[in-house]
């Protein structure tokens, strides 16, 4: 938009990286999008992240057809709390189901007020020690630990404040969304205005190196053997694995952490509406016992905390009509034990997860257990994806769900003219990469120039 030449390079022959989409059983997927973070409440104006980056990208708010969630709750084995886009629904329900700790909740509201989680020189803190600080009795701290961790920390059992304070905004004062027709609803407009704008895209087109000279990028080596050059580069595939690329020597060991956690997540296509179960919630974040867990299990897959996905619970109207719909369940998985299993055994402890993985979440669901037959018989079909399959796909080492715990906000790396942007800039999720993404091209290039 700003008269640069642009080309993309993307590994893969879809767009979308973690957020794309696929067909299987002539059944579409979107692979990552169990909600669009950021849904502007009727306070949020102009402030709103999600109403910002569509404004940056020139793309009509309305054109996503965002529909918002029924409920949601976050499960835990002794209390359960449940919210929905009216963050004063949250509050009370805060208020009334841990009615001592009213007062230290609204201490934390103004903590979260007054830090500027969105400053690039934001020092790192962690939210576990702050919610300490903070509550009374650790089970309220836990609890909203669990919604935040699993929509975007890196770290293993913690968050840093500043992504803590962005995504409980996201998730509880702005809202969950989805729109209509899944991700492409981002996609499709982003990918038309970029080719209308004369930009080029290059699919199956992985990088292979990186190569410098003083200090500066000068080439660009793709797969087939083809070199480009470019004045600027900004890498979306994480700092270590930019890091990989680079050909020049690089003076010290690397300061980057490697990320450990991951995910298998196995989707269930059952006939009928979640509602013909009595299940009414968009998401559950679950957690047995009263210490959430989220860290990589020793075992292939920890099934004692997770998250439930049912995408028809949202408001959409064309949810009405649906004669199948999608249960999504997602648990902590370990990366090793999976990239080490052969080809059978893999297909093999897949299924044996899958069934599993099913058998705790339903305790999460009302009567979920008691209707355990009539819901695996109405099952029709069932995709499931380990943190191989992660790996695969976008390259991340160990198949970390959210990169690397060391983040780089302001987007800079060791080379002057290379910048990263995405999970490893620390702006998290749909919403976040998109603005992440936008202030790199914004800050560091456009107004450098
Ligand atoms: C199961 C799951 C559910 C999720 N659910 C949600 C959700 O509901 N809402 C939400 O907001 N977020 C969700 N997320 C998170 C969200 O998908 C990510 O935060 C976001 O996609 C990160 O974007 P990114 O650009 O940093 O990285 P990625 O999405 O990983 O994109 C990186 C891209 O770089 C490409 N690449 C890698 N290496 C190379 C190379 N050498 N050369 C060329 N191309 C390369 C990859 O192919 C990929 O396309 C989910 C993620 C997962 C896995």
């Amino acid at each position: 938009m700003f008269g640069k030449r642009v080309i993309i390079f993307e590994k893969h022959f879809v767009v979308g990286g973690l957020n794309s989409f696929y067909a299987k059983k002539s059944r579409k997927f979107d692979v990552g999008l169990h909600a669009v973070t950021n849904f502007p409440s009727e306070n949020s104006g102009k402030t709103s992240p999600l109403l910002r980056a569509c404004r940056q990208l020139r793309i009509p708010f309305e054109s996503l057809n965002l529909y918002p969630q029924k409920q949601s709750t976050i499960s835990f084995t002794e209390k359960s709390l449940k919210f929905n886009n009216d963050f004063e629904f949250f509050v009370n329900e805060i208020e009334k189901k841990f009615p001592q700790e009213k007062d230290n909740f609204q201490a934390l509201l103004r903590k979260m007020e007054d830090f500027d989680a969105y400053s690039p020189t934001v020092k790192e803190i962690s939210s576990r020690k702050v919610l300490k600080e903070t509550f009374q009795y650790s089970l309220l701290s836990e609890m909203l630990l669990c919604p935040t961790c699993y929509y975007g920390s890196a770290q293993e059992n913690d968050i840093d404040f500043a992504t803590f304070t962005m995504l409980f905004d996201a998730i509880f004062k702005q809202g969950l969304a989805r729109p209509d027709f899944g991700i492409r609803a981002f996609l499709d407009p982003i990918i038309k205005k970029f080719d209308e704008l004369g930009g080029k895209r290059l699919m199956n087109a992985g990088v292979q190196k990186l190569l410098c000279k003083n200090n500066v990028v000068k080439e660009i080596l793709i797969d087939n053997g083809s070199v480009y050059t470019a004045d600027q580069v900004i890498s979306t595939c994480g700092i270590l694995e930019t890091e990989d690329l680079i050909t020049c020597d690089k003076n010290s060991e690397s300061s980057t952490e490697i990320g450990n956690f991951s995910i298998i997540e196995s989707i269930s296509i059952f006939e009928g509406k979640p509602s013909d179960f009595g299940w009414e919630d968009t998401i559950v974040f679950y957690n047995d016992g009263e210490k959430f867990r989220y860290q990589k299990p020793n075992s292939k897959v920890d099934l004692e905390s997770g998250v439930i996905c049912m995408p028809e619970n949202y408001t959409n109207p064309s949810n009405k009509n649906i004669t199948e719909s999608r249960l999504r369940i997602t648990n902590p998985a370990n990366f090793d034990i999976w990239n080490g299993y052969k080809d059978e055994r893999y297909k093999k402890e897949k299924k044996e997860s899958e069934l599993d993985m099913l058998d705790r979440a339903l305790h999460h669901l009302p009567n979920g257990i008691k209707q355990k037959e009539i819901f695996t018989d109405n099952i029709k079909f069932k995709d499931t994806f380990t943190p191989r399959t992660i790996k695969r796909f976008t390259n991340k080492k160990n198949g970390a769900l959210y990169g690397s715990p060391t983040k780089s906000r302001k987007g800079t790396t060791m080379l002057d003219n290379l910048y990263i942007s995405g999970t490893d800039q620390g702006y998290i999720g749909i919403v976040g990469a998109m603005l992440g993404g936008i202030a790199v091209a914004n800050n560091q290039i456009l107004r450098r120039n």
